[in-house]
């Protein structure tokens, strides 16, 4: 892409504003860089994007900024009814996001990761099964380190594992992926979307400029998927844990993947590490996609008996008084909670609660009824939990997460849980699911005594 002297506006200073503003600096581009927010991270960005000669304002948009440039390239969180997007649109310019940016950079070949719930965990498990099969591999995008910060690691023997998510999918032209997952597509921000089906196409974008070389594959089990094979131009696969799909399947309790052309036994479910159906289901379409990129079956076994899984998603942090405690901040639509509901087996105190993304809380109402003996509710979406769900089980209003973790303690009894399952994301209490998840772990801490400093 030749950005030489060209004047290209940039929005937003999170992780990928900033690093679409470092790449188009350095291929030469006159870059402007433009945030609405003064926090102490964006006055951090603002002084080393300046370091490099990128004239930058934060706090405010200006319509200087946006005019006379030949490209707007937008960050995931920005909206349409965005100052910077309406002079974009007024003067005609255009306008992408920063992972079609990154893809017009990249010489590798990508493997594009989105669905509703499962992204992170496949995208990593796909990558440490390309690693271990000796390839080249960067593993990146939504999960935390965007595409244009990782340009300069990529050649074209890379294989570029990427999480998407439709916010970045909304905003690409020509973004091509050789392998492209979509994992599942449940109800998840309604506050961002008027219609489920906004969020649905802005989903299926992410096989909208595939052809006959490339592979799309799909979750046979999510019904919302499966009338998707005709939509696509690229070469179809399919994953179930339900029947014999042609790509991965379960016979046996056995992990069975398309290799080479043959159907090899890649693990047993036994040696899945990982609890919860969904996560049968988050290796089957892990190992399908390594292996369309090449990788050889045999190790990846070993892989995923190693595979511990990432922080805050369905993660024992402690056993206290025969009671087990699991953080599952990262769950953080109604569909996750569901599935974190359904791979326990045993009586749940469930924590939920968070900002209220409008989704429909009844989904989970039956389960609730079969699995939760307390709901203990935190946050701006109480109170619309409780109309949902509320009369299926004892409720209990908590003020913080210390008061949550403290009022389950008091109503869990041994061979319990208690699950952090908020189905809520976390920003009207907390900075990220991050930092939930922390809280969480640390008012853990306290009840087992190792926390002097906070009362609970
Ligand atoms: P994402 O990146 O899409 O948010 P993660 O891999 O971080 O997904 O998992 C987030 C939460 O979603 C987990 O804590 C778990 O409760 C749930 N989850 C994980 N995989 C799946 C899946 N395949 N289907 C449904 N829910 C899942």
């Amino acid at each position: 892409m030749d950005v030489k002297g060209k004047k290209i506006t940039v929005v937003g200073l999170g992780n990928s504003g900033v690093n679409a503003a470092i790449l188009l600096n350095s291929a030469g581009a006159r870059v402007w860089a433009t945030d609405s927010s003064d926090t102490p991270s964006t006055k951090n960005m603002r002084k080393t994007l300046e370091a490099k000669g990128i004239k930058v304002e934060t706090g405010s948009h200006s319509e200087s900024f946006v005019k006379d440039s030949s490209l707007v390239v937008l960050s995931p969180g920005v909206e349409d009814s965005s100052e910077p997007v309406r002079w974009a649109n007024r003067f005609k310019i255009p306008m992408i996001g920063e992972m079609e940016l990154g893809c017009r950079f990249c010489k590798g070949n990508i493997i594009a990761i989105t669905g509703t719930n499962g992204k992170s965990t496949v995208t990593t498990l796909i990558g440490e099964l390309l690693k271990s099969g000796g390839k080249d591999t960067v593993v990146c995008g939504n999960i935390g380190n965007s595409l244009c910060g990782e340009i300069s690691r990529i050649n074209k023997n890379t294989w570029v594992v990427l999480e998407v998510s439709s916010f970045q999918l909304e905003r690409i032209e020509n973004f091509k992926p050789r392998i492209a997952l979509i994992l599942n597509i449940r109800d998840d921000h309604m506050d961002r979307y008027s219609k489920f089906s906004d969020y649905f196409n802005a989903k299926l974008k992410i096989f909208s400029n595939q052809d006959g070389d490339d592979t799309l594959i799909l979750n046979y089990d999510a019904k919302e998927l499966r009338g998707l094979e005709g939509k696509a131009r690229s070469k179809i696969l399919f994953y179930s844990r339900l029947k014999k799909a042609k790509g991965a399947y379960l016979k046996d309790q056995k992990v069975y993947c398309l290799s080479g052309g043959e159907e090899k036994e890649i693990c047993a479910v036994n040696d899945i590490p990982l609890k919860g159906l969904h996560n049968v289901e988050n290796v089957l379409a892990s190992v399908l996609a390594a292996a369309v990129a090449g990788a050889e079956p045999g190790p990846m076994k070993d892989v995923i008996k190693k595979f511990k899984g990432l922080s805050h998603r369905f993660e024992t942090v402690a056993i206290i008084d025969g009671v087990d405690y699991i953080d599952d901040s990262k769950g953080t639509t109604v569909d996750s909670t569901y599935r974190a509901l359904e791979s326990c087996a045993k009586p749940v105190v469930l924590i939920a609660g968070g900002k209220d993304k409008h989704s429909d809380y009844s989904a989970v109402k039956d389960i609730v009824k079969r699995k939760v003996k307390e709901l203990v509710l935190i946050g701006e979406a109480s109170g619309a939990i409780r109309k949902a769900i509320g009369g299926a089980v004892a409720t209990h209003q908590a003020k913080d997460m210390f008061d949550a973790v403290r009022l389950a303690r008091g109503l869990a009894q041994k061979d319990d849980i208690v699950l952090l399952s908020p189905m809520c994301s976390s920003f009207d209490m907390f900075s990220s699911y991050k930092e939930r998840g922390e809280v969480f772990k640390k008012a853990v801490d306290c009840i087992k005594g190792s926390c002097q400093k906070v009362k609970i």
